[in-house]
């Protein structure tokens, strides 16, 4: 059996756990009354929860700051299929929308190269994750499967009105959360990843946000908020944070959970990484979404 044949059968599996991984990712019938502090299973008895507080640096103020460590390594590459004709699914408690054409290749804090397929994101209003404790107006999850593997890795971009700039986002008018049809879209994800300062890279390994929390997530947070407008920033509060009877004022967010005794990893600039590693990391990317784009 050649290396392609492999890659194929390899991939072959990987689609099926991913269609099954579709099912088991719905956050329907969640209950945030009490954002997430009367859930059970691993949501209760978890030392590795998400979300949690971000330290942006190892000055901050957030309690986390101690559990921070750089590192030259972390790195981050998005290939985004053309979200062409998708349907967005409306849960109740957020919005989702599947989606399997797309993949990530991360680079983990000792420099293990882990890559993943894309199977929806989904969005939070407020955001779950905080910054030294403050939150964003909105936080989407990219919600991606282990190629060969059974984890997922969710990259979390976040949206703001204040830190991101009071401006209509191409993404999120792509929503047409103003309408009641959400079949059909065209939604500009790689823009959105193209847009984004992945420089700005922090790592730690958590949990699903929703029942069970299951403590299977590399999480991948790109603190760069992007901008929305307060008109858009509306429909979801209407919704969710400013309408009483989803969750008494709250939002579709889980309390921040505390760290433990894990780490929290920023990237800092890779320029200290020597050049052959550099050459290295390049062929495997290459080689990898050449067998990708084959295969489609
Ligand atoms: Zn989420």
């Amino acid at each position: 059996m050649d290396k392609r044949q492999k890659f194929q059968i390899l991939y072959f599996i990987a689609t099926i756990s991913v269609l099954i991984g579709l099912v088991d990712a719905n956050a329907e019938g969640v209950s945030y009354d009490e954002m997430g502090a009367d859930w059970h299973e691993a949501c209760a008895s978890g030392s590795n929860q998400s979300p949690i507080d971000i330290p942006l640096s190892m000055k901050s103020s957030s309690a986390n700051a101690n559990r921070l460590k750089k590192n030259d390594k972390l790195d981050l590459i998005v290939s985004q299929g053309i979200m062409n004709n998708v349907i967005m699914k409306d849960l109740g408690t957020t919005y989702q929308v599947p989606f399997i054409d797309g993949a990530l290749a991360f680079w983990d804090e000792n420099d293990e190269l882990e890559t993943y397929q894309i199977l929806q994101f989904h969005v939070h209003a407020p955001s779950e994750h905080t910054f030294d404790g403050k939150f964003y107006d909105l936080e989407i999850h990219f919600v991606h499967k282990h190629f060969t593997e059974g984890g997922l890795a969710v990259i979390s971009v976040q949206f703001d009105v204040e830190d991101g700039g009071n401006q209509d986002n191409d993404f999120i008018t792509a929503l047409r959360l103003n309408q009641k049809n959400l079949t059909g879209l065209n939604i500009p994800a790689m823009k959105l990843f193209e847009q984004l300062d992945k420089s700005k890279l922090y790592h730690y390994q958590g949990s699903l946000t929703t029942p069970p929390c299951s403590e299977i997530v590399t999480w991948i947070v790109v603190h760069d908020p992007q901008p929305i407008s307060s008109a858009q920033l509306k429909y979801l509060d209407d919704k969710w944070k400013k309408n009483y009877t989803f969750a008494h004022g709250h939002g579709n967010n889980r309390l921040v959970q505390p760290l433990n005794e894990r780490y929290v990893y920023m990237r800092v600039d890779p320029s200290q990484m020597d050049s052959s590693q550099m050459l290295w990391n390049s062929f495997l990317l290459i080689t990898l979404f050449s067998a990708i784009l084959i295969l489609f």
